[in-house]
């Protein structure tokens, strides 16, 4: 499962703020590793530098002295539409002067490629293969003379999920879909304004956490400061998934510290699925917390039984199976000293394909484990994201192919157990009707993704369709 990306805005004159928004996303690094890329604005015309590959890897001391400005944007990408390419790459600047905006997307639009097509029709012409260029020309395509305006006449338009960051020549935007599926909030930074996926970006750079952007909401900053204004918002639905994984669990998200959060999870996890073993571990980092918290629910010993190689990249570093295959390898090492002739109990994020966790248990076992219980954080993922996450299709998501004691002997473990949807809201401990869990229930914000889903079933190989057939 890949995470969607990460976006950061900056409106502080006086400061440097391309330097600030390198550290702002380095510090959302976690959120897309295939792309990055910084713009800014001087107030007479925007300028944008971006590439291929990490954060690091994008920007010089040469790169970002070149860009000025008193307004900065920046995005990490991970591609959920749209290839990874270097046309691809974020921010986007587009439109004609005194029209220009520069863009930033984290989400998914459900209905992108209707809006291409009318746009296309309209004239307005696509240079990359992304739904952040759908939005970006629905909002210049508006007649309003407003940006805000502009921005809530789009936003009528889409349908998905998007936290948006965009810049003009003199004012920076937040903006959060009405479903609030992604995260996105507003801090202070001497005397100026941030804009960011995760709280955590706030604190690395010494920003003010203020509150997090409403769904449905525009705010707009400027020199007289931040104004807001509010969409119609029906239903929340924040990715519980934003809980599990994919942010950082610095972070806080409606109100809520992740890190408690994840560790509660194993606690729940403990009680729904007790076991007789000599060790806890929690497969490093995303699983860590929750490790912590089955430890200290079963007072069983937490140990470090696989050791992650931080330096190697993400095991995503390339989106094709055979790297992934490779990937465990070269990102985990496990300690036979310490798990010789014992029996684990492992906690992990979530089991999507069923490709990564059997050679987790197999390097546990080939170091010696006696036995491998696997707890997993989420509910078994039956049903795919449409809303920015590139998890599978349906076809490839093993729990929408096997029963669940089939996944325990497909994955090589002795126990396998899944939390509970109640499990899970209760360690999360905010109301279950604000979040999306669509994965887990196919109970879509949207109705037309599952059109969508249909869509996917209809064109998956055959081989996928037997003997666990998802047709029937
Ligand atoms: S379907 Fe799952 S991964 Fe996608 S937004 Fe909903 S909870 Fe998150």
């Amino acid at each position: 499962m890949r995470e969607c990306c990460g976006v950061f805005g900056v409106y502080a004159p006086g400061e440097d703020v391309a330097r600030l928004t390198f550290f702002a996303l380095f510090a959302l690094q976690h959120r897309g590793q295939e792309s990055a890329g910084i713009a800014t604005s001087n107030g007479k015309r925007l300028q944008v530098h971006a590439d291929m590959g990490l954060v690091s890897q994008v920007f010089s001391e040469d790169s970002l002295s070149q860009l000025a400005g008193d307004i900065a944007i920046g995005h990490n990408r991970y591609s959920t539409r749209g290839s990874s390419q270097i046309y691809n790459a974020q921010p986007l600047v587009l439109g004609k002067a005194p029209n220009t905006i520069a863009i930033a997307h984290n989400g998914n639009i459900v209905n992108a490629e209707h809006l291409h097509k009318e746009l296309s029709d309209r004239g307005y012409a696509f240079r990359t293969s992304t739904d952040t260029e759908a939005i970006a020309n629905l909002i210049l395509s508006s007649h309003e003379k407003d940006w805000v305006d502009r921005i809530r006449y789009a936003m009528r338009r889409l349908q998905g999920a998007y936290s948006l960051v965009l810049m003009t020549n003199h004012k920076l935007f937040g903006v959060r879909d009405p479903f609030g599926v992604r995260p996105l909030c507003l801090g202070t930074i001497n005397g100026g304004w941030v804009i960011a996926s995760e709280s955590c970006a706030l604190d690395h750079i010494g920003a003010n956490f203020i509150r997090e952007i409403e769904p449905g909401e525009i705010v707009s900053i400027g020199e007289n400061g931040v104004d807001s204004y509010q969409e119609e918002s029906e239903r929340r639905a924040t990715c519980i998934f934003e809980y599990i994984y994919f942010a950082r669990p610095d972070s806080v998200i409606n109100g809520r510290l992740l890190y408690p959060a994840r560790q509660a999870m194993g606690h729940e996890l403990a009680q729904e699925y007790p076991v007789d073993a000599d060790l806890v571990m929690g497969v490093p980092d995303s699983a860590t917390a929750a490790g912590i918290g089955y430890s200290q629910c079963s007072n069983i010993p937490l140990c470090e039984g696989l050791l992650k190689n931080r330096y190697v990249g993400r095991t995503f570093i390339e989106p094709d199976q055979r790297i992934r295959d490779l990937g465990v390898k070269l990102k985990f090492n496990p300690l036979p000293q310490i798990l010789d002739d014992k029996r684990v109990v492992v906690v992990d994020d979530s089991i999507v394909r069923g490709t990564t966790t059997p050679k987790v248990v197999k390097l546990l076992q080939r170091a010696g484990a006696k036995e491998v219980h696997m707890r997993i954080c989420a509910p078994p993922i039956r049903y795919p994201c449409f809303f920015g996450v590139d998890m599978a299709s349906r076809w490839e998501l093993i729990a929408a192919q096997k029963t669940i004691p089939e996944i325990r002997d497909f994955i090589g473990a002795d126990t396998l157990g899944y939390l509970s949807i109640d499990g899970l809201v209760k360690a999360v401990a905010l109301p279950k009707d604000i979040f999306c869990m669509a994965c887990f229930t196919g109970d879509y914000p949207i109705p037309v993704q599952l059109e969508m889903d249909k869509l996917a079933l209809e064109t998956a190989p055959a081989e996928y369709l037997s003997p666990f057939g998802i047709r029937q």
